[in-house]
């Protein structure tokens, strides 16, 4: 098939983009020292290819993504980084053979990991971003409770997704440093051979865990690429299609809207032309420097600015080559 062919909105996925962007990514965090995160992503068959990379530990942010790995045979060392309650769903998948790890920052949810049969946790230690997390000088006590009631505590973990965006390479690689130094002082009451943390903003500058929890890097949006020290590849585009044209005005309108990008970070953006604005179903946008206005039916490659929310809105992604379409995965993590 050709990208031309494609029902659209479709997500579109350069190969050889995501290939390179996974090597740059694999050389400077090789084998278990990166736990990429399939949040990012939601899709088993984009895992599989970090997976061949020897990433075989992965993080997850949902019950179900954990689910949908364990099923796919990614399942070796599955770490849950975020707190949930339904510890059961967790216990059936280790009890079908799976390794999952579990974040807890509370007594809580210590006590659901306990009463719902899961073995294994990482104390989750709030470095700085207002979400998840104990006070660092709590994690000590929350260890010492975990190991009282027969769990496994194989570290910590500390995510400082608040740092991630800040501009200056210099500015974040400081800031980093100091949530990274709450992190090893709760590590060094806690105990345990994991220090995990850091995502794609900070690949660089985070020099203080054992294993990264990037996740953006294979894909990228325009966020992270705005970062001077951030070099990956955009490989993922929202294929669309130019459905009408407003030649007096001079603008086109193509069929990807709200319901097809994370809007968090944005507008998505389109090389060449400046976007106005998206509604639902709808972008509007214009040709830039006096470019003439496409033609009802040609096809446009936006770029979401936000990699996550975007790919979990989608049902499958398009992997291609050129104007090749090489492979089909579909966005089997996305739900809960
Ligand atoms: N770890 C956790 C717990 C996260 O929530 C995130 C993203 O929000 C990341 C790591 C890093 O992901 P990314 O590489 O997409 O910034
Ligand atoms: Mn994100």
């Amino acid at each position: 098939m050709r990208l031309g062919e494609l029902p659209t909105p479709a997500l579109v996925v350069d190969r050889g983009a995501l290939e390179r962007n996974l090597d740059t990514m694999a050389g400077a965090w090789p084998a278990r020292r990166l736990r990429p995160h399939v949040k990012a992503h939601k899709t088993s068959g984009l895992a599989r290819l970090q997976a061949d990379r020897g990433h075989v530990g992965f993080t997850c942010a949902t019950i179900r993504e954990v689910e949908v790995m364990a099923a796919a045979g990614l399942g070796e060392d599955l770490l849950l980084a975020n707190e949930v309650l339904d510890m059961r769903r967790l216990a059936a998948v280790v009890d079908a053979g799976s390794r999952v790890t579990v974040a807890v920052d509370s007594d809580a949810v210590l006590q659901a990991a306990v009463a719902g049969g899961v073995r294994e946790v990482l104390i989750d230690v709030n470095v700085g971003l207002p979400r998840c997390g104990c006070p660092p000088e709590d994690a000590g006590r929350l260890a010492d409770a975990a190991r009282t009631a027969g769990l496994e505590v194989r570290g910590v973990m500390g995510y400082e997704g608040h740092l991630m965006l800040v501009a200056d390479p210099a500015e974040r690689r400081l800031k980093t440093a100091g949530a990274m130094d709450l992190l090893l002082r709760a590590s060094a009451d806690v105990g345990g051979d994991i220090l995990s943390g850091g995502g794609t903003g900070t690949w660089r500058t985070n020099t203080a865990v054992t294993e990264l929890q990037a996740g953006s890097y294979a894909l990228m949006d325009t966020a992270y690429a705005a970062q001077d020290d951030v070099p990956f590849e955009q490989a993922l585009t929202v294929l669309a299609t130019v459905v009408s044209v407003n030649g007096s005005t001079g603008y086109a309108v193509a069929d990807a809207g709200l319901k097809a990008f994370g809007m968090d970070h944005g507008n998505p953006t389109l090389p060449g032309s400046s976007v106005w604005y998206c509604s639902d179903e709808h972008t509007v946008f214009s040709p830039e420097d006096g470019a003439p206005l496409p033609a009802i039916g040609d096809r446009v490659r936006l770029v979401p600015a936000h990699i996550d929310p975007t790919c979990a809105m989608h049902e499958r992604m398009w992997l291609v080559e050129g104007e090749e379409v090489v492979d089909c995965w579909p966005v089997d993590m996305r739900g809960w």
